[in-house]
């Protein structure tokens, strides 16, 4: 038995965010990592699929230099080089990884290669081996949900570990991605910019992003995608698909009818599981849900087992990478006897980086009104920004919901750089400011903040350009 302070059981962000912000306080760590430290986020999501979309914008915009003034020798056109994109797209996975193990090396976490299991006594067994603890934090993350009778061969059906890590010499030259959700509509944005002819198949009445964002910015998503070429299927209900010489045949059922769809590749992209079913927590008496989910207080995030702590994807919070960065630090805080305020769920930053971008952080309308408050709620489109006009990237909306006479409720945002400009609304929203005080403050001009400083001013009743 090695004994620690902690014992973290897996590495990805919200194993690693805790061994680092414990090893800042003074505790000894140990962190148990079967696979390679950095988790789904670094090597089979976020990160690789973050660097996919960039290249999709770099060919999206080489594919409208002329606009700009910038000439192509005659007869050149540019084409998707996909294995350098892909190249590019490990490189920075791997420096990541070499600079997260640096730093988890000089913090002094010890990092433990094996897979991890919970024992009775609350410790970590790893290959014979026992790791003991003051406490334990559980971040088993999470896995793609598959089909049931759908084989994922990891070449014509595939899910996003795969896409996040495509070897292959070029682009499929047709694909179906099941699920609209925030991984499908990701890929779609990819595909469909790179030229891949794009079919989305999403079980719910909206095509693209059913679930999450406010309906004014996920519809300005769809139009975008749709005008680009995306084929969307909405209320699809996808059959057992079939391999033909030429690919995959893929039945369809809408409410139009029935259909199939020969594409080169499937993406199946219908949300994620708990990675719990093997970590011992019964043997522990951590108590894990119908789902599949580590149960844990949402204000400590203890489990049923005091001194068990657990974080991340598998826990049935939001599956966000910066969400299980602030889940550790509260689960850290807690171990270490203080007393940290909750994760505000309602309110974390939600960003998928699709061409338009979509960002938001607190309530929608719709979520607004359902809860009673009698809101107002302010547009500002970004056709008229400047800023927006000179990136030749117009498409996009902020949106405001406020309590009338109150504060603001719910921030949303597509377009450019929603992203980044997100976290203007993220500290409104969480600071429960007013629309009028949010609207005395300045935006430079010309930027594409000044359209949220234009929404905020509205609220007044006056306006300048809007
Ligand atoms: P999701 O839950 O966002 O979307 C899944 C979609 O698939 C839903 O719209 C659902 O209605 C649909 N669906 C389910 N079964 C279906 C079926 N049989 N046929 C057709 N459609 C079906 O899940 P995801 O996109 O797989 O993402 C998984 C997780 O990863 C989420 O928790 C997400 O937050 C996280 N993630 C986040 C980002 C980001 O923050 N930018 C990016 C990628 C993934």
């Amino acid at each position: 038995m090695t004994d620690y302070d902690l014992v973290v059981l897996g590495g990805g962000p919200g194993g690693y965010a805790a061994a680092l912000y414990a090893a800042s306080a003074g505790l000894s760590v140990a962190m148990v990592e079967e696979q390679k430290v950095g988790g789904t986020c670094l090597h089979r999501g976020c990160i690789p699929a973050k660097a996919l979309l960039h290249a999709a914008e770099v060919f999206r915009t080489v594919g409208h230099a002329a606009e700009h003034g910038v000439k192509l020798p005659a007869g050149v056109t540019p084409e998707p080089d996909w294995p350098a994109a892909n190249k590019r797209r490990a490189g920075i996975v791997n420096q990541l990884h070499r600079g997260l193990s640096g730093l988890l090396r000089r913090r002094k976490v010890t990092v433990v290669d094996g897979r991890g299991r919970l024992t009775a006594d609350g410790a970590v067994a790893v290959d014979g081996d026992t790791l003991g603890g003051r406490a334990t934090i559980i971040c088993a993350g999470s896995v793609p949900r598959t089909i049931p009778g759908m084989e994922i061969d990891g070449k014509r059906v595939v899910t996003s570990d795969h896409a996040t890590n495509d070897e292959s010499d070029r682009l499929p030259e047709r694909a179906a991605v099941i699920g609209g959700g925030v991984i499908g509509a990701e890929f779609a944005s990819v595909y469909t910019d790179m030229g891949v002819q794009t079919t989305l198949l999403e079980a719910l009445p909206h095509g693209v992003l059913p679930i999450g964002p406010d309906r004014d910015v996920a519809d300005v998503l769809a139009r975008s995608l749709t005008r680009r070429g995306t084929v969307v299927h909405p209320e699809a209900r996808v059959g057992a698909v079939e391999h033909t010489g030429g690919g995959v045949m893929v039945p369809f059922e809408t409410p139009k009818g029935s259909e199939k769809l020969e594409v080169d590749q499937v993406l199946v992209s219908i949300g994620r599981r708990p990675a719990t079913e093997d970590i011992g927590a019964q043997e522990a008496g951590v108590r894990i849900d119908e789902r599949g989910f580590v149960d844990v207080d949402p204000a400590t995030l203890q489990t049923s087992r005091p001194g068990v702590y657990a974080v991340g994807d598998c826990i049935a919070t939001p599956g966000l990478a910066h969400v299980a960065y602030a889940e550790a630090v509260v689960a850290v805080e807690r171990i270490l006897g203080e007393d940290p305020p909750p994760v505000d769920y309602g309110k974390v930053p939600w960003v998928v980086y699709t061409h338009p971008e979509v960002a938001w952080s607190g309530m929608t309308e719709a979520e607004a009104r359902a809860a009673g408050h009698d809101v107002e709620v302010h547009k500002h489109a970004l056709a008229g920004n400047g800023r927006a006009m000179i990136l030749g990237e117009t498409d996009g909306l902020v949106k405001v919901v406020a309590r009338r006479g109150g504060p603001i409720l719910g921030f949303h945002l597509v377009g450019p750089w929603a992203s980044e400009l997100l976290h203007e609304g993220y500290l409104s929203v969480n600071w429960e400011a007013l629309p009028s005080e949010a609207g005395r403050l300045i935006h430079a001009h010309p930027s594409l903040s000044e359209a949220i400083g234009e929404t905020m001013i509205t609220f007044s009743g006056r306006s300048l350009h809007g």
